[in-house]
């Protein structure tokens, strides 16, 4: 179902007028269908059918409280990275059952905090790290359940290298090692090792490089089965990925879910974030100036890298619609920039697009996941709020900040 559409040539996000909460509330603002991600959590769920699975929702893609609160209540499980994460997921009371920390460098603290959660499973990334949970579960006299992460080496074939986590990364052990870890687990006297854990990259949008991992977790899996050791969970990461641009596909989760049914006696862990909440969100973003400059047209708005940096740091694309429908206006190749001082502070460059005029409202496109979560103080900008919607009614999930937030322990 399309959330965001036009209704009178005004864009609504469900039942609600975008352009009369942004009179309300002012801009830049990030907003949220409720709805959206439901469907898009439901939608994945129903693929993987009868497969045994669980999806650990990736509490980085969008951390917010209320958000992780919908997930919860659609029986959604967790994947956290950091203790401050679990401390989120732990806030709305999900279930520690549900939750499985990942991360290559966690900290000694990070470690007991998870321990003393009794979360499903700590996914480990070296063998040091191993040894640190180990000793720790000793001394809180635990028996920690722990996977391997291991790095098949698969190209995933993913939009930009920084989020291509495969060969030559820092992410995983090579299989090799991880076996060595697996064949000495009884050393461990306070580790059981219950699973195995192989997140290729993200935003991928086809399914080959998943079934090549599948296919290699599989045999490793049969191997360790020959040697007496039966692993109960194969966390296959996330990594599902939207269609940013007109002209690309959604990602074919029937075919995912087929490749994934090779795994019938374990259950699947999936650690999926864009996907669910990727298409959710809108930022809204107000027109402040246009001019030429050495022969190029920049559209400088209120909103920029420091709300929104996937454009900068990946030269990622989205798509930029207005919020009320212009008609007659004349198609330029433009800038869309913002308000930051650095030349790398761009929504979208050279993009062929209606020229709107200063006081025009946009829409910065399918900006739900790895949006807000990685927006920053820079210039000493506040932090823009998120609006969620739900049917005709929105509410405010976190506050514009303020000028006093910004010397807030300083
Ligand atoms: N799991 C791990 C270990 C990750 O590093 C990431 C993201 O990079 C995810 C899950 C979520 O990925 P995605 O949002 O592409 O589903």
């Amino acid at each position: 179902m399309e959330v965001f559409r036009y209704v009178g040539g005004k864009l609504y996000c469900e039942g609600v007028s975008i352009e009369k909460i942004a009179k309300e509330l002012g801009t830049p603002f990030y907003m949220y269908s409720h709805s959206k991600i439901e469907e898009n959590y439901r939608e994945l769920d129903a693929a993987l059918g009868r497969i045994p699975h669980l999806i650990c929702y990736a509490v980085k893609a969008n951390s917010n409280l209320s958000i992780l609160g919908i997930l919860k209540n659609l029986g959604s499980g967790f994947d956290v990275l950091s203790g401050g994460e679990l401390y989120k997921v732990l806030k709305i009371k999900a279930d520690p059952r549900k939750i499985v920390f990942d991360g290559v460098g966690k900290t000694k603290e990070e470690i007991e905090y998870g321990i003393l959660n009794n979360i499903l499973m700590f996914n480990v990334e070296s063998f040091s790290e191993l040894l640190i949970l180990d000793n720790i579960a000793k001394k809180l006299k635990k028996e920690v359940p722990v996977g391997i992460r291991i790095n098949f080496g698969i190209d995933p074939h993913s939009a930009h290298r920084y989020i291509d986590t495969s060969k030559g990364s820092k992410f995983g052990l090579e299989a090799n090692e991880a076996k060595k870890i697996y064949l000495q687990a009884k050393k461990f006297k306070n580790i059981k090792l219950v699973g195995l854990h192989s997140h290729i990259g993200s935003q991928i949008l086809e399914v080959k490089p998943f079934e090549m991992t599948f296919k290699l977790i599989f045999s490793f899996v049969e191997e360790l089965k020959k040697q007496g050791i039966n692993l109960k969970y194969i966390d296959v990461g996330g990594g599902l990925g939207i269609p940013y641009k007109e002209n690309e596909n959604k990602f074919p989760l029937k075919e995912y879910a087929r490749a994934l049914s090779l795994f019938k006696n374990c259950k699947v862990i999936l650690e999926t974030g864009r996907f669910i909440v990727g298409n959710s969100a809108i930022l809204v973003t107000k027109v402040l100036y246009i001019k030429n400059s050495f022969g190029k047209t920049f559209v400088i708005v209120d909103s920029g890298m420091n709300d929104l940096i996937r454009p900068s740091l990946y030269g990622a694309y989205h798509r930029i619609i207005p919020i009320i429908k212009l008609s007659n206006y004349p198609i330029v190749r433009s800038n869309v920039v913002g308000p930051v001082c650095e030349t790398g502070d761009f929504f979208a460059l050279n993009r062929k697009m209606p020229l709107p005029k200063e006081g025009d409202l946009l829409a910065v496109r399918d900006t739900g996941a790895y949006g807000f979560e990685m927006s920053s103080n820079y210039n000493s900008h506040c932090r823009i709020p998120q609006i969620l919607v739900k049917g005709k009614q929105f509410s405010i999930i976190r506050q514009r900040e303020k000028y006093a937030d910004l010397i807030k322990g300083e």
